[in-house]
């Protein structure tokens, strides 16, 4: 923890360094008569924001004039609003996301292969036009070393790479042997070396995969980095039971272990445990949070692990008839048509209604949360920026809806604004920024000296459009949406502004990879132990060989 307070200090000093300009000074942008809301210093009064070179520059009751105009009156002006759970990181997915207020997205979960990190990054630079951010990720490792999917040139679009790979098994049910595990490892290794933000698992589409040996050094392969493990915790979607199962493996891991994590999307039942335990354990300082997104259903390939009839129908005691839409046909699927599909297009995406729709706004009051909204993509994928928004076809509303959700379901529900902002935007910047990515600490925050990404929007009119008859719907109600200092989108129209930028730690010269062994295990954690016990460390498996032919 040293390290991570350390490294906050140093951004306070960054803070402190910065001398607000005079209001007679020609700004290239100001926002004028806006209610500025700061969640860190709980600012929160009418003022004036001058922007010089990409930065706030100064936040006065003084009148001020620059290049170009933002009339804030009546209206919200707040730290852009950032997203660890973003997964459709492509032009249109941005676009989507812009007009929702999203000016930092980030895949924290399923994330891009770690030889890939560093073309990921490079694709986009300079032709984004919001901030982007990758995790490295487990599981398309799983898929490059236990099902030969490694060297194939999907793997260079992150998150969507799974729709290929998923095709097999190997990733999701098989054990790796030693040399396998180690790989896999060494890839992970690979993408925090290039600075990947952290590390994104997908073990609750892998239970039987990997045993919690290998959660743990995965874990640990982050905390070399002092970097954030986020996951789609074990046994999600599971019961109020097993779904906290899940978020304990990954949090006494991180504890163990002195590094950062991220609950994902734990708005889920016994959502209420796992809160609890995140805050006592951030009261205690560690740098562990979680994410929630304000809608009943979730979405996700039908051929999930947790979709199976002996998890979903025997288990959680679901039927299909009722649970699993298809947002494209907006039917209900039946065990028939499930089976069907799982043999067919075992990667279609569906949505799953999974929890009462009266628990949404109240997950959006629980302090210390963030708003991950668990993006996924539209079709096409990869449509140009522009492309025709009532022309995407068929996603789960979360993509293009969850900001303006959650702005509409506090006004509904009386939650203050500093909440909202504060889960919208300032604390996955604290968090972020605590594990030593100065990106975020210098933004999520309204204060002088600060990078300009900022929103204005109507706090009476923003809102959300999309829904489960039509997922890509932009939300409306946004005055402006600035990144980087440059305005973005304007009365809710998306300009062609590219002023995006990588959100990602500094390349390093050198790996930290260190291979496991049963021997080195013994020699740290024994007093002599002989080297044929394994210690829960995966060893091939003798007594079925095939399982090492992969
Ligand atoms: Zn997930």
């Amino acid at each position: 923890m040293l390290t991570n307070c350390n490294q906050s200090a140093e951004g306070d000093d960054k803070k402190s360094e910065y001398k607000a300009l005079p209001a007679s000074t020609e700004f290239d942008l100001v926002i004028l008569n806006g209610r500025v809301i700061d969640p860190e210093t709980a600012f929160d009064a009418v003022r004036n924001v001058g922007i010089l070179d990409g930065r706030i520059a100064l936040i006065t009751e003084e009148s001020i004039s620059g290049k170009e105009t933002v009339d804030a009156t009546g209206k919200i002006v707040a730290p852009g609003f950032i997203d660890t759970h973003f997964h459709f990181q492509a032009p249109v997915g941005y676009s989507l996301g812009l007009r929702d207020g999203l000016t930092s997205s980030m895949d924290f979960e399923m994330g891009c292969a770690g030889s890939y990190i560093a073309p990921w990054y490079e694709a986009r630079a300079g032709v984004t036009q919001a901030n982007y951010g990758v995790a490295v990720s487990h599981e398309l490792a799983r898929a490059m070393f236990i099902d030969g999917s490694d060297g194939a040139d999907y793997l260079i679009n992150g998150p969507i790479a799974a729709y290929t790979t998923r095709a097999k098994t190997g990733w999701s049910q098989t054990r790796p042997n030693l040399e396998q595990g180690n790989a896999i490892l060494q890839e992970i290794d690979k993408g925090l070396q290039s600075g990947a933000v952290g590390v994104g698992s997908t073990v609750g589409y892998m239970r039987a995969g990997v045993s919690s040996r290998e959660m743990f050094e995965v874990q640990k392969v982050g905390a070399r980095y002092g970097r954030a493990t986020g996951a789609h915790t074990r046994y999600t979607l599971g019961n109020d039971t097993e779904e906290n199962n899940g978020a304990q493996e990954l949090i006494a891991n991180a504890v163990a272990l002195g590094a950062p994590a991220n609950v994902e999307h734990f708005n889920n039942p016994g959502w209420r445990l796992a809160h609890e335990m995140i805050i006592r354990l951030q009261e205690q300082g560690h740098n562990i949070w979680g994410e929630i997104y304000p809608y009943a259903a979730g979405s996700t390939t039908i051929n999930a692990e947790f979709l199976r009839p002996e998890i979903w129908i025997d288990k959680m005691g679901k039927r299909y008839e009722d649970t699993m839409l298809d947002p494209v046909t907006n039917e209900y699927y039946t065990l028939e048509t499930y089976k069907a599909t799982v043999a067919s297009e075992p990667t279609r995406p569906i949505v799953i209604f999974k929890m009462p729709a009266d628990d949404e706004w109240k997950w959006l009051t629980l302090k210390g949360v963030t708003m991950g909204s668990d993006a996924v993509g539209a079709t096409p994928y990869l449509a140009p920026w522009d492309f025709p928004m009532d022309s995407l076809g068929g996603t789960h509303p979360r993509t293009a809806g969850s900001r303006g959700a959650t702005i509409r379901l506090g006004r509904e529900h009386k939650i203050p604004m500093m909440q909202l902002m504060s889960i919208l935007s300032y604390n996955a910047a604290k968090h972020l920024g605590d594990t030593g990515l100065k990106f975020m600490q210098e933004r999520g925050r309204i204060q002088t000296g600060m990078v300009a990404d900022i929103v204005v929007f109507d706090p009476e009119t923003f809102r959300d459009n999309s829904t489960y008859d039509k997922g890509a719907v932009p939300s409306t109600g946004m005055k402006a949406v600035i990144v980087n200092g440059q305005v973005t989108v304007r009365d809710d129209v998306l300009l062609p502004v590219f002023a995006g930028q990588p959100i990602r730690f500094e390349p390093q010269d050198k790996p930290r990879f260190e291979p496991i062994s049963v021997e080195s295990w013994n020699a740290t954690f024994s007093t002599g132990m002989p080297s044929d016990f394994s210690g829960g460390v995966p060893v091939p498996d003798l007594d079925h060989p095939e399982s090492d032919k992969h």
